[in-house]
């Protein structure tokens, strides 16, 4: 997201989320069999944690050496025949694109999903220069015609039933579907896209990783569209974060092993491309020409910032979003930022500002689950954790928070007051639950808890009540 862009208010999309049912169902589906499927497949590796801690290894190795890889996927990437370029900025990514697509006379582009795109706000720019966008992956196909953002990184249309798509598609396509199945959807899409891919002029892709021995880009998919999307094109053009560095192939065999298990549960995509250089002499396909953008946009920060720069290890695999309560509650559009859940309560404080970013940071439960499922062992809550630091030290909080915050150190200093406190809390919430066993509405401050479902109310006193029973009890 360009800074230019406000970030949209994140409790009111919160509670409108909420209260969407159907929203709700989707995203269980989703991330329910995410969930499972992952679950089954690292049972069936009993060297997975031996793998995650060597992903863990090259990719450290790599943030700790950024410069040496940079330096060396860059000569071999021109020695293919690429073209490097590099942008400290969103901004100056996506300017630097569209003055490729210029260069180049393009009218109409193809692109494969790429979330650095997103986080470029490559689609606003090349709108702005009118030239004809066309995403090729099937739910970023359907997110587009809906005229919305991606919701997660790996499902971007995870939000969207069958009946709502099949409704897209019939007012899109051509030639749409006769039976609402997926089957006939998705040839209705195929049939629809093909069309596309032959005739765009340019194929604009993402990368999973950048290897520094050969300078290729290597992209996966499930569905071919990246292959279609960078093959019949005369041009194409890779953007890329430079965390995306690995040293070799064997480096991405690693890679490629965690990233597909973590992110769909399968032990391999249905794709896996290296894309090295344009085409070459005896070639049948590919393109003329081969430009690979290096992004920045606040990685170098990153890099020098302790507090983060374990995040530069994220392969974007999407796991801790699929584990996380808060984004099972709320789905992905919520966050408003590029990226959603954990990894993007992280990420968007850099790129949007904290300031502006600050309740996402506030919306974790700190249960640690994504850490546990994170491929590359991100600690995801300890750095959520260091943005709620920062947001307290700078006085980021509302006078709300900060009262809340001292009374409550208040009472924690005072034991005689806090356990009274604590004993009448806990007698006001089972007289207010008494009939239901549940309260349907808190009062003043505790009124967000009980917005969107029913509290159950206590059926025993407080800890503290029971503890000091209990005491009395075992004494002699
Ligand atoms: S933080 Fe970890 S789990 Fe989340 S997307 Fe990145 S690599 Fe995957």
């Amino acid at each position: 997201m360009s800074a230019a862009t406000p970030l949209p208010d994140f409790k009111q999309r919160s509670g409108t989320a909420l209260s969407d049912r159907l929203l709700k169902v989707a995203i269980d589906r989703t991330t329910g069999t995410a969930r499972s499927k992952r679950a089954a497949i690292v049972g069936l590796w009993p060297d997975f944690e031996v793998a995650r801690a060597r992903g863990k290894a090259i990719k450290d190795h790599v943030v700790a050496n950024l410069g040496h890889y940079l330096v060396e996927f860059e000569r071999n990437a021109r020695a293919s025949g690429a073209k490097v370029h590099y942008a400290q900025t969103a901004d100056e990514a996506a300017d630097l694109v569209v003055r490729l697509c210029q260069e180049a006379g393009a009218r109409s582009v193809t692109r494969s999903k790429s979330m650095l795109g997103e986080e470029i706000g490559l689609p606003h720019a090349l709108a702005e220069a009118g030239i004809e966008r066309v995403e090729t992956d099937l739910a970023e196909h359907i997110v587009q015609l809906a005229g919305e953002r991606p919701s997660h990184i790996i499902w971007p249309a995870l939000h969207k039933t069958r009946e709502q798509i099949s409704e897209l598609f019939r007012v899109a396509h051509q030639d749409p579907h006769g039976e609402e199945t997926p089957e006939a959807m998705a040839a209705s899409a195929r049939r629809h896209l093909r069309v596309k891919f032959l005739n765009a002029d340019i194929g604009i892709s993402g990368a999973n990783f950048l290897v520094a021995d050969s300078g290729s880009v290597c992209t996966v998919t499930n569905e071919g569209n990246a292959e279609m999307t960078t093959t019949p094109p005369r041009v194409h053009i890779v953007t890329a974060g430079i965390e995306k560095l690995i040293p070799s192939a064997a480096h991405a065999a690693t890679m490629l092993r965690l990233l597909v298990r973590s992110a769909t549960g399968a032990a391999l995509t249905q794709y896996t491309t290296f894309h090295t250089g344009p085409r070459r002499e005896g070639d049948l396909d590919g393109p003329q020409e081969f430009h690979i953008v290096l992004v920045d946009n606040g990685r170098t920060r990153m890099l020098a910032d302790p507090a983060l720069r374990d995040m530069l290890r994220c392969i974007r695999c999407g796991a801790c979003m699929n584990h996380c309560p808060v984004f099972n509650q709320i789905g992905g559009h919520a966050y408003g930022g590029t990226y959603p859940g954990p990894m993007g309560a992280v990420l968007t404080p850099v790129f949007d500002g904290l300031e502006r970013s600050r309740d996402l940071v506030g919306a974790c439960t700190l249960n640690g689950r994504c850490r546990e499922v994170c491929p590359v062992d991100i600690p995801l809550p300890t750095l959520i954790k260091g943005w709620r630091d920062r947001s307290w030290r700078e006085g980021l909080e509302p006078l709300s928070v900060r009262t809340g915050v001292g009374a409550w150190v208040f009472l924690a200093a005072h034991p005689r007051l806090y356990r009274l406190a604590t004993r009448t809390a806990n007698l006001a919430l089972r007289l207010m639950g008494r009939k239901a066993g549940r309260i349907a509405r808190l009062p003043l401050a505790g009124a967000g808890w009980t917005a969107h479902r029913d509290m159950p109310a206590p059926d025993a006193p407080s800890f503290l009540s029971q503890h000091a029973a209990r005491k009395q009890e075992s004494r002699p």
